[in-house]
């Protein structure tokens, strides 16, 4: 899939499986907000966004001679910048002259690191199927997959003296559901048939025009999602709730 003119394509979008990949220079390394920023025509790199943590890695030069470290990315006007720094201190002056327009590179993917983030961004969204499947119907809202405290938002209140089971329940539905395992769907498709693995409707922020990214866990209903994931909810491990509240919703996955 093309990305408009001028943005970034974001490879991770259709396989997020591809954690080594080349991409084309769009330009001069360029100093972007105060830090140097690699632009290219396409990325394996996940921004930071959607609740879920940028991903590190290397941007490596055709000639192998300059390596580029990548420790933040950000994606804004649907453009993404690595921001990093030149291993070697030397191969950054000026431009970088391996990093221009039209060069070749090679971007690598921290892999543990993006594991890690998928596993914490599954386990938000499985928290969605336990509270369905606990008949707690709340809308889920903000999710932040980060590793110092993971915690995930729902539009509505548990009453509270039903907080403390529910926290029990939750942990225990989570833990079933991780041990049976179950495929995890991530991919784009026709707004129709997005809409329609969702459960019928599509929030109104997802433009009718556009082809929604999906992420469905086993037979429960999907919902559009921009993130990384697990293969199999197996995969995501264990997860203990530390907190239910009725302020903000915390869990903690174990062993992580
Ligand atoms: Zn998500």
């Amino acid at each position: 899939m093309a990305a408009p003119a001028g943005h970034t394509r974001l490879a991770y979008f259709e396989d997020m499986w591809a954690l080594r990949a080349p991409a084309t220079g769009s330009g001069c390394p360029q100093e972007e907000g105060g830090r140097r920023a690699v632009v290219l025509d396409a990325t394996v790199f996940h921004p930071q966004g959607g609740g879920q943590p940028a991903d590190t890695g290397v941007i490596v030069s055709a000639s192998g001679g300059a390596r580029f470290l990548v420790e933040d990315v950000r994606v804004k006007d649907g453009v993404v910048f690595h921001y990093g720094r030149f291993e070697d201190a030397a191969a950054g002056d000026g431009c970088g002259a391996e990093f221009t327009k039209g060069q070749s590179v090679t971007l690598e993917v921290d892999a543990e690191r993006r594991k890690l983030n998928s596993r914490l961004h599954s386990a938000g969204h499985l928290l969605d199927s336990c509270m369905t499947n606990l008949g707690l119907h709340l809308e889920p809202g903000k999710g932040y997959h980060f590793p110092d405290g993971p915690s995930v938002e729902y539009k509505g209140v548990v009453p509270a003296d039903q907080l403390q089971d529910k926290k029990i329940q939750l942990e225990k539905e989570a833990n079933e559901l991780i041990l049976k395992g179950s495929k995890v769907l991530v991919s784009v498709f026709p707004y129709e048939e997005a809409a329609k693995l969702c459960g019928g409707a599509l929030p109104s922020y997802i433009s009718q025009d556009s082809t929604p990214r999906i992420v469905k866990f086993g037979d429960y209903p999907g919902c559009p999602c921009g993130g990384t994931h697990v293969a199999d909810i197996a995969d995501i491990g264990n997860l203990k709730m530390i907190v239910l509240s009725n302020i903000l919703g915390n869990w903690h996955p174990e062993n992580f």
